[in-house]
């Protein structure tokens, strides 16, 4: 049995995190001055950013640069290191695994699954939080779109997971996404499982097999599944 599963918002609260670095960086930005982006901000105009590939690709100081350069011409090097370096100290003090998620790894462990983490960002920031939230031991193997190029808008990485383990018939994904974590599972004859959390939450998913509302019953599901299969 092979299991694929997404990292944030998935098993950790990221868009959470993510959130309190955005909320924290307003009085900052009022006491520099920089009213424009903080109008920028205020008016959810980065809500544009969520379907872009950068998001999916880049790093969180290349996003943060990405963001001042869209909303001014030019930001100091200073400036930008100020800001990352506050984005990011936020985002990991209030980064947390959900509190169902070792359980759930290690029970897909003790039903003898092979667990690919698949995800998409950089290669440091994600392997950054791996080491922080200390769950890169559980992992089989990890994908991740900053080291192979492609994104889980594509279905390279999910061919890749199953080329992996060549032996494995079975396979499941579990994940928040349903354009990308589940449809990317389809692409591979997975079976797709959605855990509602996260920014995606109140979407309508088209691609999912099971819809879950934490990952105590997605490993209900596999188990009940891996069971009919025999
Ligand atoms: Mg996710």
């Amino acid at each position: 049995m092979l299991v694929l599963v997404d990292l944030d918002d998935t098993l950790c609260n990221t868009w959470e995190a993510a959130r309190w670095s955005v909320l924290r960086l307003l009085p900052h930005l009022i006491r520099k001055g920089k009213f424009k982006a903080l109008l920028y901000i205020l008016t959810q105009r980065y809500e544009e950013l969520e379907q872009s590939r950068e998001l999916h690709l880049l790093d969180l100081d290349e996003l943060v640069g990405n963001f001042m350069e869209r909303v001014y011409k030019s930001t100091s090097e200073k400036d930008l290191k100020e800001m990352f370096e506050l984005v990011d100290k936020t985002f990991f003090s209030n980064l947390r695994v959900y509190p169902d998620a070792i359980d759930f790894l290690k029970g897909l462990k003790e039903i003898g699954a092979k667990i690919v983490l698949i995800t998409d960002s950089s290669s440091e920031w994600q392997r950054k939080k791996l080491e922080y939230l200390n769950l890169k031991d559980y992992f089989d193997s990890l994908i991740i779109s900053g080291e192979t190029g492609y994104s889980k808008f594509e279905p390279y990485n999910f061919i890749l997971a199953k080329r992996m383990f060549p032996k494995e018939r079975e396979i499941y994904i579990v994940g928040d996404r349903d354009d990308t974590d589940m449809r990317g599972g389809k692409e591979i004859g997975a079976t797709t499982i959605l855990v509602r959390r996260g920014y995606f939450k109140s979407l309508m998913p088209k691609h999912a097999d099971y819809i879950v509302k934490d990952l105590k019953e997605a490993l209900e599901v596999i188990k009940h599944e891996h069971k009919k299969r025999g």
